[in-house]
């Protein structure tokens, strides 16, 4: 089964669905990371609704989710651009403790400072242009709630969300009413009741059956009655751009002084990417040829600063 987001259009009506399943791309996510549980489900209900929202989006660039937790979960990032290639990773608190059961408040927003961050980074920025962030309030136990609510109040738009996972497969659907464009003859209230009648359709749908059911089975099943207008399905996949340049940004970003500290301590650094696994090491020649090229910007720049 290959991973596919499926986009559909109910014809007369003014309301819009997508359906994704990933499969493959969220077993590859999570190959190289031992999660509890209750943060698989949460990651994975994150991964499936940066699809349904990147593809809706008319953005050359990435879509970057990024929960930092005030609990047992640090941080959870997805990051899924235009081609709907997604990586994802999670971070714990170092003695966590993570009950099955346990919901998304208590896991990052325990004492009241999570903070829901999404960021849109265009591809090709032009010089001076910054990525657009949007601060999504975490004022729900589920993350398609807080979504839910923050589309209505960002972007005006009339949107629910059904999302579910497990260690296998992270289904998702979305509905949403289309914006009201002028000269259709549609009247409000018709367009109220069509939403309506969708979203009742919609709700029938259970977690459980959601997880087990594919996408085509259940755009059917879900909405058999209607006249629905079915778009070529799009195949979401994994995709990490980590690269050895990158890594040696970060650690230049570290500073020469904690990176000599550590290489002096370890001998050598070997960073693993959080993404995808992929391992990258750094000796101390590694280390030193980083800061060659700002040492000497440094020292052109900077002629006030001598030590002695
Ligand atoms: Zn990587």
């Amino acid at each position: 089964m290959t991973d596919t987001l499926q986009k559909f259009m109910f014809e007369h009506a003014g309301v819009r669905g997508e359906l994704v399943e990933i499969s493959d791309t969220w077993q590859q996510i999570l190959s190289h990371q031992q999660y509890p549980q209750a943060v698989k489900t949460i990651l994975g209900e994150l991964v499936a609704a940066s699809a349904l929202l990147s593809a809706n989006l008319k953005f050359d660039g990435t879509m970057v989710m990024q929960i930092h937790g005030d609990g047992p979960i640090k941080l959870l990032v997805v990051e899924c651009d235009a081609e709907l290639h997604i990586r994802a990773t999670a971070k714990l608190a170092p003695d966590a403790v993570v009950p099955d059961n346990a919901g998304l408040s208590e896991l990052v927003h325990a004492h009241g400072n999570g903070r829901f961050v999404i960021t849109l980074d265009p591809n090709n920025k032009l010089p001076g242009q910054q990525a657009y962030q949007g601060i999504v309030p975490l004022d729900g136990d589920t993350i398609a709630i807080i979504i839910e609510n923050y589309m209505m109040r960002s972007e005006q738009l009339d949107t629910k969300l059904w999302l579910a996972s497990d260690d296998k497969i992270s289904r998702g659907m979305l509905l949403q009413k289309l914006p009201k464009t002028g000269g259709t003859e549609s009247k409000v209230e018709d367009e109220t009741e069509a939403w309506n009648r969708a979203v009742t359709l919609g709700s029938t749908l259970k977690q459980t059956e959601l997880l087990e059911t594919d996408i085509d089975t259940l755009l059917h099943r879900l909405f058999w009655e209607e006249t629905i207008r079915v778009f070529d399905p799009q195949h979401p996949s994994f995709r990490c751009n980590c690269s050895r340049e990158k890594v040696g940004n970060m650690l230049k970003m570290l500073g020469e002084e904690e990176v000599n500290t550590a290489i002096n301590e370890l001998g050598k650094l070997d960073i693993n990417c959080d993404f995808c696994g992929k391992h990258y090491g750094f000796d101390k020649v590694d280390c030193a040829q980083l800061f060659v090229a700002t040492t000497l910007v440094e020292a052109t720049t900077t002629p006030g600063d001598s030590k002695h």
